[in-house]
């Protein structure tokens, strides 16, 4: 049982390597990008309220994101262990995931960040604009997110790093190796 957490700037592959990274130890990726986009495929309420947030890259609420992670986390299937995806990104987010986690007795084992330059990261999401029509994909809403995420969630990451339960890969070159590299590191910091 594992219980981790992938992290890094928008467009920096995190989804991807959190299904192969998943996979691999046998849990599920909860990634709260993929919950929200499907509430607001479903039009729920929910949904309805987070995609207004999502459509200018802004974050959702603390409060909304929190409560729909404690839920997610609630189902059978992630009391193997889990891999978060998107998911602290404020130091809020850092404080209400040890209280969820505390209750059940379960601590993180590991944090993977990936890292990938800022002119990579704008190309390869207007690259996945043309190739998945993501709404928040568009360039004045991609600099929005790089914004956000240098301002709101490097503190995140040097909250882990201080925590030393930090393992940076190098996000640029083939999917492949930038998975057997995050599984490298994970299985290390799993061995103790
Ligand atoms: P990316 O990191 O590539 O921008 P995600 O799919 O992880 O994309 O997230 C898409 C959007 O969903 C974010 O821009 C934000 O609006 C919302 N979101 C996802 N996770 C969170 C979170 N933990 N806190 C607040 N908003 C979130």
């Amino acid at each position: 049982m594992a219980r981790l957490i992938i992290m890094g700037p928008p467009g920096s592959g995190k989804g991807t390597q959190a299904e192969h990274i998943a996979r691999h130890f046998n849990i599920p990726a909860i990634s709260t990008g993929d919950l929200f986009r499907a509430h607001v495929g479903k039009q729920t309420e929910l949904g309805i309220e987070a995609g207004k947030y999502m459509d200018n890259g802004e974050f959702v609420p603390d409060s909304i994101t929190i409560s729909m992670l404690r839920e997610r986390l609630a189902e059978p299937d992630a009391n193997a262990g889990c891999l978060l995806d998107g998911y602290p990104r404020t130091v809020i987010q850092i404080g209400a995931l040890d209280e969820m986690l505390a209750a059940r007795r379960e601590q993180l084992d590991a944090v993977i960040e990936l890292t990938v330059a800022d002119e990579e990261l704008v190309d390869r999401m207007l690259r996945r604009a043309k190739e998945q029509g993501r709404s928040d994909d568009t360039e004045t809403v991609i600099q929005r997110r790089l914004e956000l995420y240098r301002d709101e969630t490097r503190p995140v990451v040097t909250a882990y790093s201080q925590r030393g339960i930090l393992l940076t890969v190098d996000g640029s070159g083939e999917r492949e190796s930038i998975t057997a590299a995050a599984i490298a590191a994970v299985e290390k910091a799993l061995a103790g």
